[in-house]
């Protein structure tokens, strides 16, 4: 049996809740997870906000652990090997979208939390394809937050080719906007954080921002106008992105990759005479993965984590949701 915490209903408070995984497939792993991270991405499944939970749901997509077993047709991976699995833990291999290498966009992929069960758990399992090697060097103990919100972040940087004299601006200083600071600088931008509480500002600049904006100080945001090649949202809100639409210089795009509850419209023309774009992007494919875990080595860039253990849950969830942690819960076993 697995040994997991699991949400019985939306909203619900997680309990202990154990099943039972089965024979374990051919081309599986299953890990023997250390450390899991909580992403905002849990909370709202937690809360069915997107209407896809079932229940039991056993959140948790940011793991990282030892491989206690592996199945039969299995080549790359070993038992005692330390891996990370994020949001993602299968893809059909088979699609143009997965021969090509784009594996994030495989149109039959499954998610670690949704209709199966996730990382808070004492056992894990995906698909080989999907379970990705932890570098030497790196500490698993904050390596975690990597596997979704670390990747989410790092692949527009590889997707729209951002170079290292562009102007970006990252929006929501929370757990994958400190990462987007940190890998963003690293790769020689000039980085920008719009955040809404103060009290960051001197932790964003240690973390690689060279500017920091109250975003709820319109003075400040008016200045900001035509400034940016990219600007990275990672809010679960709805802003008055008309704003950041006009804070984006010519060519610029407005990247969405948190998870704003409304629709997102603006006028034409801006978009039209400034040759704008509007778009978004889930997590990356492991071979980005990798690469993103090869640049995190190499530039020593550590994700800032805050550490409970897993019979805390509730009381890491209440911090997430109350927007306290600095910047990434991580639980550990
Ligand atoms: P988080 O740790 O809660 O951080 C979000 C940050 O947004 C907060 O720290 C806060 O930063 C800012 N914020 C919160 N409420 C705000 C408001 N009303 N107005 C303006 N800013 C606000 O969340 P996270 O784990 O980083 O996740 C962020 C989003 O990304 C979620 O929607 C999540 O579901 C999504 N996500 C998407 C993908 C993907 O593949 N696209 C993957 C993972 C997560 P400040 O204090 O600096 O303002
Ligand atoms: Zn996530």
């Amino acid at each position: 049996m697995i040994h997991a915490y699991a949400a019985q209903n939306p909203s619900g408070k997680l309990e202990p809740f154990e099943y039972d995984p089965g024979i374990l497939g051919a081309e599986e792993i299953e890990i023997q997870v250390e450390y899991c991270g909580i992403c905002h991405s849990d909370l709202s499944m937690v809360d069915n906000e997107w209407g896809i939970s079932q229940y039991p749901l056993v959140p948790g997509h940011e793991v990282v652990g030892k491989i206690s077993q592996v199945g039969e047709s299995v080549k790359k991976l070993q038992v005692g090997q330390r891996v990370g699995l994020g949001w993602y833990s299968r893809s059909c291999m088979t699609c143009e979208w997965c021969v090509s290498g784009d594996l994030n966009l495989c149109q039959t992929i499954e998610s670690t939390i949704v209709g199966r069960h996730g990382g808070f758990a004492d056992r894990v399992r995906a698909h080989e394809g999907w379970v990705i090697p932890l570098p030497e060097g790196l500490d698993p103990s904050s390596s975690g937050p990597l596997f979704c919100g670390g990747i989410t972040v790092f692949n527009p940087i590889v997707q729209f080719n951002i170079k290292p004299t562009d102007r970006v601006g990252v929006l929501g200083i929370g757990g994958l906007g400190h990462m987007a600071l940190g890998f963003l600088n690293a790769w020689g931008c000039d980085v920008t954080a719009f955040s809404t509480t103060p009290d960051k500002e001197a932790e964003a600049r240690a973390l690689g921002a060279s500017h920091f904006i109250n975003s709820r100080n319109h003075k400040a945001i008016s200045k900001a106008a035509n400034s940016f090649d990219l600007i990275l949202s990672t809010v679960a809100a709805d802003l008055d992105w008309g704003t950041y639409i006009a804070m984006l210089r010519p060519k610029g795009r407005l990247h969405f990759v948190g998870v704003a509850p409304s629709p997102v419209s603006s006028l034409i023309f801006p978009l039209i005479s400034g040759q704008k774009s509007i778009s978004g992007s889930p997590l990356g494919s492991p071979a980005t993965i990798a690469q993103m875990l090869e640049f995190t080595n190499r530039h020593h860039f550590e994700p800032m984590v805050e550490e409970f253990p897993f019979d805390q849950i509730n009381e890491a969830i209440a911090k997430l949701r109350s927007g306290k942690p600095r910047y990434r819960i991580v639980l550990k076993h």
